[in-house]
């Protein structure tokens, strides 16, 4: 009989990444990402916001997405992208879905090594533990009653990737307007919702990596020679202070808040 043929490598074009954004950042953002890391890996990547802008629309096409979700930085608006995300990625037939906020940078090779990594035989959600125990939260059971349920989610503003075996099995609470139901069901943010359905309602677990990051950590930690195996990286302000990688070179922080360039 003939050998079954090798699994083939997993490839950038296999992956699926989606950003999430909003008018206000259309360019204060975007544009910052469509200069960088996006144009390195256009064909995989779509930018999901809520405002259509002639501009961007030009410069994507068909990788804009404008949903019908809300301008506003409330858990529904914001679960209606990631329901958003979810359903492009399960359209696209892609192998991994990966999901980033507007003010992450992306390194598509590291990306890549992280999840070629991965047996194929497995489900897998993997992305940085968002806290350093499990959430806990409470999950209405009929009629009157409450569960106390705990799961560890990845923190959507690092960045975190799932994998179609898995996703597949998520579409009963994630695919189309169930992602909202199960959001508005345990009164949890996005990202939270997404560990509550594969910890809680798929017995899966989180993969913690450290090579995601979001402004939410000290990015001054990160030395400049640990940067090209980072997946993702951050910038933000935080106490009124720029929270940014340390990278020495030709721009202030004044100059390049972002310290990608
Ligand atoms: N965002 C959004 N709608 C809003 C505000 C924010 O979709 O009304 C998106 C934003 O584009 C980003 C993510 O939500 O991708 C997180 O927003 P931000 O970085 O401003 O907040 P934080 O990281 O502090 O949660
Ligand atoms: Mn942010």
């Amino acid at each position: 009989s003939q050998p079954s043929p090798a699994p083939r490598e997993l490839r950038l074009h296999d992956v699926f990444i989606a950003v999430k954004t909003t008018r206000a950042f259309h360019h204060s953002r975007l544009d910052l990402l469509l200069d960088t890391w996006v144009s390195r890996i256009r064909q995989q990547t779509f930018i999901f916001t809520d405002s259509p802008d002639e501009g961007l629309q030009e410069r994507l096409g068909p990788h804009l997405v404008v949903t019908n979700c809300s301008a506003e930085h409330s858990h529904p608006a914001l679960s209606c992208k990631m329901a958003a995300e979810f359903d492009a990625f399960l359209a696209s037939g892609l192998s991994w879905f990966c999901h980033v906020d507007d003010d992450n940078y992306v390194n598509p090779w590291a990306l890549l090594r992280l999840l070629r990594a991965f047996p194929t035989t497995l489900d897998v959600y993997v992305g940085r533990p968002s806290l350093n125990r499990p959430i806990r939260a409470s999950e209405p059971q009929a009629p009157n009653r409450t569960r106390l349920v705990q799961f560890w989610f990845a923190t959507g503003g690092a960045g975190f990737c799932i994998n179609r075996k898995l996703a597949l099995r998520m579409a009963p609470w994630a695919s189309g307007s169930r992602f909202m139901d199960t959001s508005a069901l345990i009164r949890l943010p996005d990202d939270c919702t997404v560990g509550y359905i594969v910890e809680c309602k798929l017995g899966g677990h989180l993969q913690p990596s450290p090579l995601f990051h979001s402004h939410l950590e000290t990015l001054q930690l990160l030395g400049a020679a640990q940067l090209p195996e980072q997946v993702t990286l951050s910038y933000g302000v935080f106490e009124g202070k720029l929270n940014v990688i340390k990278l020495p070179g030709p721009f202030s922080p004044e100059e390049d808040p972002s310290r990608w360039v």
